[in-house]
């Protein structure tokens, strides 16, 4: 199969294929071509591709010529028209959010695949892209707290007196929660957790950390592994307990989602100007609103002296491994989406294939959007 890497927005230091997963596909039988400093801020200069058998080509012409095109943030709809039916593209859309560029693929007949949406099952790990930079964010916003915080993170007993260590809370006990809980356990920290799924109190607890508790959350045993939106009684039981602890904290990462909605506010401004100044929160969820009253993404916020970060992009701040991983969950879903000859197979019999592709000949096919777009 001919497959067409495009380079990246200027924000996205990501690429979605290393030279090294290049040459994985090449001897798969496949022929990458690559759009000139598609790796460039990855580390990856374009003399790696072509030594690995890639072919450097106009961005238009990939568009044209490639059977499946391939990147990490969505294409702008104005590239759409260099498209053809047939050809399918690959990346990471958001359906549930990107309704409009969605439609898009859809009237024009496209075949839009989206990684994001892959089912949350065992067979579909080795491609899953959200655990794969949720493991990127998860341990990058440890240490982004690490160096922005004024403090020790372990105990230190010295002769110049006994340092305490730094509490840190983590709101969201997800992949990027359960990777924070890990990094910050091994820097030292003293780590609280609070997640609305019970059912991760006891990883949450082999990893170190303290679960807190708050009954009568919502059962989301129908949500795929997700979470789903609380009560308001049970939000103001739960905003109660969060204050409590968040004005002891020096750190704070939240990493708290529900597909699809905004993030849950779990922070309040009036909780933030409790906290000590020179604290530190960390708000992974800054795409979809931010899990405090003040975060905005992409933007440090100074209030009395906290410091909230608001990073969506982190994992694109670890350039390198976070486009290893991406490129290997993408070469591992690369084997399904092809049969003989490495020719592409698009099996919706496949629940994985039938979960992450979104348009096709101008219908929507996962189940999950279809019941998302019509309500
Ligand atoms: P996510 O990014 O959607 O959300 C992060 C965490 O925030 C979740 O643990 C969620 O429960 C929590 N959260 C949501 N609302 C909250 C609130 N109001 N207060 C506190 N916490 C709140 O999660 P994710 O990391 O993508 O994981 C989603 C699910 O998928 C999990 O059940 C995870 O175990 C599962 N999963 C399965 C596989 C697999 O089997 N292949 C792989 C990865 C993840």
């Amino acid at each position: 199969m001919k497959i067409g890497l495009l380079r990246e927005p200027d924000f996205e230091h990501r690429v979605a294929l290393l030279p090294e997963a290049v040459q994985k596909l090449e001897k798969k039988g496949h022929q990458v071509l690559f759009e000139p400093d598609a790796g460039a801020k990855a580390f990856a200069p374009d003399s790696a591709y072509t030594e690995n058998g890639a072919v450097a080509t106009k961005r238009t012409d990939i568009l044209k010529n490639a059977e499946l095109i391939l990147t990490i943030q969505p294409l702008p709809v104005k590239e759409l028209d260099h498209l053809q039916k047939g050809q399918v593209v690959v990346g990471v859309y958001n359906p549930l959010v990107n309704k409009e560029l969605v439609n898009q693929f859809k009237e024009k007949g496209l075949t839009l695949l989206s990684l994001d949406n892959l089912p949350r099952t065992t067979r579909a790990q080795a491609m899953d892209i959200l655990s794969s930079m949720a493991t990127v964010a998860g341990y990058k916003s440890v240490l982004e707290a690490a160096n922005r915080v004024p403090r020790f993170f372990p105990m230190f007993m010295s002769a110049a007196g006994t340092i305490k260590p730094a509490k840190m809370l983590i709101l969201g006990a997800g992949v990027a929660g359960l990777q924070a809980i890990g990094t910050a356990r091994k820097l030292g920290a003293v780590v609280e957790v609070f997640d609305v799924r019970a059912a991760v109190k006891e990883e949450v607890q082999s990893l170190g950390g303290k679960f807190i508790e708050v009954e009568g959350a919502k059962d989301d045993k129908d949500a795929g592994g997700y979470a789903v939106e609380q009560s308001d009684d049970f939000k103001n039981r739960q905003q109660e307990k969060i204050q409590e602890h968040a004005i002891k904290s020096d750190v704070i990462i939240t990493t708290a989602q529900i597909p699809g909605k905004p993030a849950p506010k779990l922070i309040t401004k009036a909780s933030i100007e409790q906290m000590k100044p020179g604290s530190v929160i960390i708000d992974i969820a800054a795409s979809s609103g931010g899990n405090t009253e003040l975060t905005q993404d992409n933007k440090v916020v100074n209030h009395n002296g906290v410091m909230i970060v608001g990073n969506s992009q982190i994992s694109s701040d670890m350039a390198d491994d976070a486009s290893r991983m991406f490129g290997n969950n993408v070469i591992n879903f690369l084997e399904i989406l092809t049969g003989e000859n490495s020719a592409l197979k698009l099996n919706f019999e496949d629940d994985i294939i039938a979960g992450c592709t979104i348009t096709h000949e101008g219908d929507l096919i996962s189940e999950r959007i279809r019941k998302a777009y019509k309500n």
